[in-house]
């Protein structure tokens, strides 16, 4: 086969494996979404780790924007609020903590069933934490409704962010 064409397929054979997984059970295409969806509920088992901390209540996953790996997270709420934190952050940090990347591109977050209607958005803890966390993560997809595929990107929950300014001077930073 001519060499060009060869590396079209394969390239384009990336991109699809990239957009859809086949689902071991069903033999049925997934799409990103259903993928990150799978792997979250994967953590939704609450429990108390002890008499004080409850975990694996929330769940969430995100889309590493650098490597397209999945991170999945578990929330985990103690008795003292500052202990908290939600199943988005802790996905962020263990993509942080495997690649150094701060990146994300999806995050799907829910309980016990998948965002519907105007569900799935982080709490303001967890917008102001990847704001701050990297410059383009105002563009993350945030799933709100799982049937529709419908997102909402994170600048649209978080207009007329503080940081833009600090983002502006600081060095090696890319601003749009
Ligand atoms: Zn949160």
């Amino acid at each position: 086969m001519d060499e060009y064409i060869k590396q079209s397929i394969d390239s384009r054979k990336s991109a699809m494996s990239a957009t859809y997984e086949i689902d071991e059970k069903t033999g049925e295409k997934m799409d990103i979404w259903e993928k990150m969806y799978e792997m979250a509920k994967a953590e939704y088992h609450p429990e108390k780790v002890s008499p004080f901390i409850i975990a694996h209540h929330v769940v969430a996953a995100i889309e590493s924007a650098k490597t397209g790996e999945i991170y999945t997270g578990f929330c985990i709420e103690g008795a003292s609020g500052v202990m908290d934190l939600c199943a988005e952050r802790v996905a962020g940090l263990k993509m942080y903590a495997a690649e150094g990347n701060t990146e994300v591109r999806r995050l799907i977050a829910f309980r016990d069933k998948p965002p519907m209607g105007n569900g799935g958005s982080p709490c303001g803890a967890c917008r102001e934490f990847f704001m701050q966390l990297d410059y383009k993560n105002r563009d993350m997809e945030i799933l709100t409704d799982f049937k529709t595929r419908k997102t909402v990107k994170l600048k649209e929950m978080i207009p007329n962010w503080w940081g833009d300014k600090r983002y502006a001077e600081a060095k090696n930073t890319e601003v749009a």
